[in-house]
């Protein structure tokens, strides 16, 4: 839809607008209005290069998109109908919780082990153990590629599927050859579409779930979505978005928490949603609080630090991991909760507005 600087176009402003709708195959009909004159573009209208054309014009407005600019992750398109599982669950029909050490300490591996343990014990369905880290100071411990055995012993023993963030195509092909069940991107690399597009590949055959934390500093959401359009285009359609937290923080939290965003999600995209309350927050206290708005909102399920000694933990765990214990009393408590929400989620659909029981 064209929205014109002056009430109408011009004669020869209209030709030089149908001209360039023409060359993307689309066509432009004038809509007329009480005070002003908008433009419908028909065709499909997918063609960044025509907004931008169209926007560059110095008598247009602004134009604004009917369709989304993803074609694959549109709750329209054909591959909601594509319903994969994490750890055996549908997400949406059970809740899917992932916990775990933001980092695995390569000199105490048995620390881990007792983590991972405990974790299972309270019901965790996927174990998280960080090799690599993104550090905010290149002082900091960066992770070491010895942690994934580590890792994937703690899967071997206790018999529950394991995750770790990848940041380059290194770290990507080591984590696919020790074969994690699932790869996650950080905030940090949200936006790095070299690195979205290689996953998609590498990850074509194997189609293991990819979850896509929102970037800090994301801006619009059709921007993280569009992010999770790179995997599933390049071959991955089996992506779960993870929001957890954008700067500006508020002050006394890590982030800005976002787990509102969720139903917005919901609407314009088929894909699942974990919601990430530690990072979110940033301190243990206030995680269970983060944790349970993320289900209200209507995520599918939670990704939290969890460590049974956080105080001798390294990276994040310290200040922001929560005791097992803890977590299995979230798990109770969101699974009441998770089921409670879903009648509400009828509403993400205009004709089933009213909310049953
Ligand atoms: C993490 O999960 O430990 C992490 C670094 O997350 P984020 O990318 O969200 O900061
Ligand atoms: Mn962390």
């Amino acid at each position: 839809m064209i929205i014109p600087k002056n009430p109408q176009l011009t004669e020869e402003e209209f030709e030089i607008v149908k001209k360039i709708v023409s060359e993307f195959g689309c066509s432009v009909t004038p809509i007329p209005g009480e005070t002003m004159t908008v433009y419908a573009i028909k065709g499909d209208e997918r063609h960044e290069l025509m907004f931008n054309r169209l926007e560059g014009l110095p008598f247009v407005l602004r134009v604004d998109r009917i369709q989304s600019m993803y074609k694959l992750m549109d709750i329209k398109s054909e591959l909601s109908k594509n319903h994969f599982k994490i750890a055996g669950k549908i997400p949406g029909e059970d809740l899917i919780v992932i916990a775990g050490h933001c980092t695995i300490d390569p000199k105490n591996p048995n620390l881990f082990f007792e983590s991972a343990h405990a974790i299972k014990e309270a019901g965790a369905d996927v174990l998280r153990g960080g090799v690599w880290k993104p550090r905010t100071s290149p002082h900091s411990y960066q992770g070491d590629s010895k942690a994934i055995d580590i890792l994937i012993e703690a899967r071997e023993r206790f018999n529950i599927p394991v995750i770790t963030e990848v940041m380059d195509e290194e770290q990507l092909e080591v984590a696919l050859a020790s074969k994690v069940d699932m790869i996650q991107i950080g905030a940090r690399n949200a936006l790095n579409y070299s690195l979205l597009k290689k996953i998609g590949e590498l990850t074509h055959f194997s189609r293991i779930p990819i979850l896509l934390k929102r970037g800090m500093h994301m801006g619009p959401i059709d921007e993280f979505i569009s992010a999770a359009e790179y995997i599933v285009s390049h071959g991955n359609p089996n992506v779960v978005l993870c929001p957890r937290g954008t700067v500006p923080a508020i002050d006394g939290y890590r982030n800005y928490p976002d787990e509102c965003i969720t139903p917005l999600l919901k609407q314009k995209t088929w894909a699942p949603v974990i919601v990430d309350p530690s990072h979110s927050v940033g301190r243990a206290i206030y995680v269970p609080h983060a944790a349970l708005a993320a289900i209200a909102y209507g995520a599918d399920g939670l990704i939290i630090e969890t460590h049974i000694r956080a105080r001798e933990g390294i990276g994040d765990d310290p200040k922001q991991a929560i005791h097992p214990s803890t977590l299995a009393q979230i798990i109770e408590d969101a699974k009441t909760l998770f089921y409670n929400v879903k009648k509400y989620q009828k509403a993400y659909i205009p004709q089933l507005e009213n909310v049953s029981k």
